[in-house]
């Protein structure tokens, strides 16, 4: 077998740190739009049908779905964050993978030296 370099392996993950460090503003969560009613008697919602627009951001916290009001004047930049998070979600699998594929790979360079002095456990 091959033996994969540590200090590759390091470099990479240097990478996607770096490009975490890169990120813009992120959010958890999904952005999902519902209707609503605004609470006021004789509003033209009241009747439960022209119910208003609103965005809700939901996201999973400690096992609960929390749900975030989100204003109608923020819902184009939450989308942003949403989508942003999705991106540094995937940085951070790829630099927990690189953390275990380097202690792997130590491994492998420990047990080759070890079978190179002859010293096999
Ligand atoms: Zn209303």
């Amino acid at each position: 077998m091959r033996q994969v370099s540590v200090a590759m392996l390091e470099k990479q993950m240097q990478t996607r740190i770096a490009k975490l460090g890169q990120s813009k503003p992120f959010i958890i969560g999904s952005l999902v739009e519902s209707r609503r009613k605004c609470g006021v008697k004789n509003c033209a919602c009241a009747n439960g049908v022209e119910l208003h627009p609103a965005w809700i951001l939901t996201k999973n916290s400690g096992g609960k779905t929390k749900s975030v009001y989100v204003p109608v004047s923020m819902v184009a930049e939450v989308g942003k964050w949403t989508k942003e998070y999705k991106k540094v979600k995937e940085l951070l699998k790829e630099i927990d993978a690189f953390g275990e594929q380097i202690i792997a790979a130590s491994k492998q360079r420990k047990k080759a030296l070890a079978r190179k002095s002859g010293e096999v456990k």
